[in-house]
This record gives structure tokens, sequence and C-alpha cells, in this order.
């Protein structure tokens, strides 16, 4: 299977990949098909069922809400987060969707949105069916889909080929599961990572697109960071929780801040992190890298490249996107970068490791630095487990970001200081978290029914 680092960065909206972003492209797949097979006349109502951990967390991360607004018609990469609440509003006042912006049936969250907390199903801890029927009750179409993680969908015929594209498989010139074939390409090729992904890249666009969509990528980032730098207030969900990175910004740029604290690069980076969860966690507009939960390791770690490197330069940023890209692409096909799957350690674990990496090779470190770094990254990261408070994507989540992050700078300063020999591979490091994921007991694994998530009283409402 080809991987295109465009599948580990895209735009969409928070506070989830897996349970906000995969069931909103779950939806916008079952309109499809029944757009092709004409069954826009007949059909009066649309039931969903949600299972597993897209039930249990479902409320906290927004799944009830991506679904109405999927199935309404919207999409993640562009639907706009500020008229999600008006939409829902309308769905839910009326008990009815306007059905792929044409069609309105009937539509009553309280019988047609069922959450099955109890029940997964096999292939997948994030499923969810959806059927549609006719005006006398009888079925006209169903299908499950299971969101994987990093807002990637499947469903039962295609979960083996791990695609849900229908084309023909792509041949990328230089295939690699492991990071042991991906080095014997750049050896090879004479080549650093973000190279050889770039050849690979050139199976789907021109390099000028490549380098104009990553710088994209880049400028979404950005924007995100910016935006939650300026949002003050409380988050929704009901925990109450305090958006800290405007008043942190402040601090900072007071003259009245003692410079020790003022020039001191963690705290801007703690701040980048803070900014872009927050509007995750708020429903924003983000860039899923590679998941939602953790989306705002690889922006902090960039900007801390763009702001505080004494030369930094387009290449560089597109290095660094390439390389993390390259990493995620290791872990998404020997692992998971789901939560459901192998907790925190495939979110924040994954994300700190490709930021390590982005950031080794941006200075300009060798092949075996960067995969020494992206190894650290994940090393000091296996185990972690998923425990959010409420099922929000809050508690924990936005300040782990924050040490991810730093933690991502350190690996890339420990690697870059090193001459890349070390004694566990990335390789080994990525099998060891496959199979501490498989260790893990369910309750940790974005069920919100261990960890943090019992052990901390919430606020009543
Ligand atoms: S604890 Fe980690 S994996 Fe779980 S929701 Fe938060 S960021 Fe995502």
């Amino acid at each position: 299977m080809s991987v295109s680092v465009f599948e580990l960065f895209s735009i969409g909206i928070g506070p989830s990949s897996s349970h906000t972003v995969g069931p909103m492209r779950a939806a916008n797949l079952f309109l499809a098909e029944c757009s092709k097979r004409s069954l826009w006349e007949k059909i009066q109502r649309v039931k969903v069922d949600l299972y597993g951990s897209l039930a249990l967390t479902g409320k906290g991360h927004g799944t009830d809400k991506a679904v109405l607004a999927g199935l309404a018609g919207g999409k993640p990469e562009t639907i706009d987060p500020d008229t999600i609440a008006e939409l829902l509003n309308d769905i839910r006042k009326n008990q009815r969707i306007v059905f792929n912006a044409t069609h309105l049936i009937a539509f009553n969250e309280a019988t047609d949105l069922i959450f099955h907390y109890d029940q997964f199903l096999e292939k997948h801890a994030n499923a969810l069916t959806f059927t549609a029927f006719d005006q006398a009750g009888n079925m006209l179409h169903t299908h499950t889909f299971y969101s994987i993680g990093g807002g990637f969908v499947l469903d039962d015929i295609n979960f083996e080929q791990d695609s849900l594209d229908q084309t023909p498989e792509v041949v990328v010139p230089y295939p690699f599961k492991t990071a042991a074939e991906l080095m014997a390409h750049c050896e090879t090729l004479g080549s650093d990572i973000a190279g050889v992904i770039m050849e690979n890249e050139k199976t789907w666009r021109s390099e000028t697109q490549v380098r104009e969509s990553l710088l994209h990528i880049w400028h979404v980032m950005d924007q995100c960071i910016d935006a939650g730098c300026h949002h003050p207030g409380i988050l929704p969900g009901g925990l109450k929780v305090k958006r800290r990175a405007a008043e942190q910004l402040n601090k900072l740029t007071d003259p009245n801040t003692p410079e020790i604290i003022r020039e001191d690069r963690m705290n801007w980076v703690n701040l980048y992190a803070l900014a872009v969860n927050e509007e995750n966690a708020a429903g924003g507009r983000v860039v899923t890298a590679p998941t939602n939960g953790a989306a705002g390791i690889i922006p902090a770690v960039l900007k801390f490249y763009t702001r505080f490197d004494s030369n930094p330069s387009e290449d560089g940023i597109i290095t660094y996107l390439l390389t993390a890209g390259a990493i995620g692409i290791l872990f998404k096909l020997g692992a998971s970068i789901s939560a459901a799957e192998v907790g925190c350690q495939g979110e924040v674990g994954v994300a700190c490791s490709m930021a390590a990496a982005g950031l080794c090779a941006a200075w300009g470190g060798t092949v075996a630095q960067v995969e020494n770094a992206a190894e650290i990254g994940m090393e000091h990261h296996l185990g972690l487990t998923c425990d959010p408070i409420g099922g929000l994507v809050q508690v924990p989540c936005i300040e782990r970001n924050a040490i991810g992050s730093v933690t991502a700078i350190n690996s890339a300063k420990l690697a870059y200081m090193g001459d890349g020999t070390h004694y566990v591979s990335l390789d080994q490091v990525i099998k060891t978290m496959r199979n501490t994921g498989k260790d893990m007991q369910s309750k940790y694994k974005e069920t919100a029914q261990g960890g943090l998530a019992v052990s901390v009283d919430k606020p009543a409402c």
C-alpha cells in the first residue's frame, strides 16, 4: 500500500480525527453511495449506529455533530467551523436533515443516532453503520465504516488492504514499510529522507504542487496557532477548562515579565502547542497531524524552527514536513496512529517522533541521526494511555501536546549531538509500540473508562 504524506497532513476540523473527521468522511461516503444508487427520491429516514469507542467518547469528541453535519453534506476540509452550531440547531429543532443539500429527510436524533456503549464490532473499536429506509420502513442501503485514526476510513471489504480507495493501487518508485527499507532507499539515491519521499510524492503530483501544498499546510497550521493565541475563554463540553494560550501570549510579550521567562524558547513552544490544541478542542480549523488530539506538536515544533532558527527557509519547512510525513507513514504501516487501537502513544507519541525527525532533518542531520531522533521521540512515550476526562479532547490532551513538543525538540537535539549510532532502532521501537498497544487494557484506549477519566471528579454542569 502506498501512503502519501498528504494523508498524514489533512486540513479538517476539531476535536478528533478518528471521532470527528473520520465519521464525517464516512457520512460523506454514504451520501455518495446513495447518490450513485439513485436513492434520493426513495429515502425517508436514515439511522446511524455508533459502536465501541465512537459511542463511549463520541459525545465528548463531537462524533454526533460530525455525523449530522456530514449527512448534511459538510466536508471536514471545507466546512466553516463557525457554521456548524447553526446547522445542528436547525437539524435538532426541525428534526430533519437537508440530505446532500437537496433532499429533506426526517431525522430524530433520539431514535436515529444510536450509541451502542457496550458493543464493539470485531474489526475495529471505532465503527459506525449508516442505514437508509424508504417510507414503508424497508431498508434501501446499509454500510458499516471503521474510522481507523488520522481521519482514515475503511469498510469490511477494504479492511485487509487498508484502503477504501477503489482506484488501482499506485506504485511509488521507492516503496517502504520499515525504516530499514526507507534508509536503504536513501543510500541508493544518495539522498536524505525528504528526497526519497519527494520522489514518491511525484507519483501523485508535480514537485511544484508538492511544495505548494506543503507550504499551504504550514500556512494553515500557522493560522491555527495565531487563532489559538487570540481566543481566550472557556472551552465547550462542560469541564469548564480555561483557554490558556491568549493569556500566556500576553505574559510572554509583557515587558514586566522577567526576561528569563520571555526569552525562554520552550515557553513559546508550549504556547504554540496550547494554541493549536485549544482551537482543536473548540472545534476550530486544524491540520490533522497525524491525528487531531496530537495536532499541536508538528506545528509547534515547526514554528520553533521558523521563528528561532538562525536561517529558516522554505526548503527547511518542506524537508521538515516530508521527513515527519515519512515517519508517520512508518507508524501507520507498522503499528497504528489510532488511540482506540494503541492508546495515546499512537497519537502524541507518533506526533512527537515525527516532529523530532523533521526538526533534525531541517537542521541538516544525517539519515542515521534523523532515524535516531524519531526513535527517541517514541521510545519515551511507549505505554502512554488514552484517558481523556469526560471523553473530551482537553485534559490531558492539550497540555500533553506542549510536553510532546518540548520532548520532540529535545529528541532532535539528542540525536543531532550524536553520530547516529544508537542501541534501539526505529523499527524495533515501532514494533514495541504495536505490541504494547496490543497488551494495553482496552479501558486505556480512547474509552474514557480508565486513568484520569475515572480518577478526577468532573464539575457539575
Ligand atoms: S489522551 Fe491522547 S490519544 Fe487520548 S484523546 Fe487525548 S490526545 Fe488523543
